[in-house]
């Protein structure tokens, strides 16, 4: 797709008011507009930082996000976070189905894709996750895997489905150092790709982001694969100089 690359930090559960202020300070003193043309830059931060960092980013080209979000519009859900209070801070982007989330609360497809119906409601972008374990690699199980996850979402949203952004992350490579292959990743992400758009023609145009381990030495050669959109950053968005680096790398 000859469109700008979307990269995205998940800041996951780090940071503090004082840090994430630094971190902020130093991604926008490397004026990406300029130095990043060919990138579209967003930070995915914990609820609780919507506010500061919506505020430190306003009238900036940097982008923010949530990083999950209630399947539910409101009501009696205590701890749950609704996509219109996401939106009320500013928020344009928002995490669903992080692998993290699928194993550690155990989240199923089907309520990931609730999650993404529900963010699109309320005018903000869902960016599903999906991706296979060691053993489900190892078994030959990743286009099954991926493709069941990814069928909630087309079969809840149907032509909405081309208004999301979907993220491969192999559960393998987060937070491991073992980065996909940028051949592994570019065959599922085509995989992604014909699934897409055999559901709906309009879904050609879904970014499709690779994450998992992304640091400044590897990105260059993911981003220039022919179906890597971009890329959802974890650990090395945490580092001002690795992040800006990363969305440095699109071209
Ligand atoms: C992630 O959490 O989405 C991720 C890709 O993490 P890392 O870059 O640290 O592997």
């Amino acid at each position: 797709m000859a469109m700008k690359k979307l990269v995205v930090g998940n800041w996951k559960m780090h940071g503090s008011r004082a840090s994430n202020a630094e971190l902020i300070k130093g991604v926008l003193a490397a004026d990406l507009p300029k130095s990043a043309p060919h990138a579209d830059v967003a930070v995915c931060v914990p609820f609780v930082y919507l506010s500061d960092v919506a505020e430190m980013l306003r009238h900036t080209t940097v982008a923010c996000g949530a990083q999950d979000v209630s399947s539910r519009a409101q009501g009696a859900y205590t701890g749950e976070v609704s996509a219109s209070m996401i939106r009320e801070f500013g928020a344009r982007y928002v995490i669903v189905g992080h692998s993290e989330r699928r194993s550690y609360h155990a989240e199923s497809s089907q309520l990931v894709a609730d999650k993404a119906k529900a963010a699109l409601a309320e005018g903000l972008t869902p960016i599903v996750c999906v991706g296979e374990t060691l053993a489900e690699r190892e078994a030959n199980q990743t286009e099954f895997v991926v493709a069941e996850q990814l069928k909630a979402v087309i079969d809840t949203l149907g032509a909405q489905i081309a208004e999301v952004v979907v993220a491969y992350e192999p559960v393998w490579a987060i937070g491991t150092g073992k980065t996909a292959t940028p051949e592994q990743a570019q065959a599922v992400h085509a995989f992604l790709r014909v699934q897409l758009v055999a559901a709906h023609p309009d879904a050609a145009r879904v970014p499709l982001l690779y994450g998992g381990s992304v640091k400044p030495d590897n990105a260059r050669e993911l981003f220039s694969q022919p179906d890597i959109d971009g890329g959802l950053i974890g650990g090395a968005s945490l580092k001002a100089a690795d992040f800006v680096a990363i969305a440095q790398a699109a071209v």
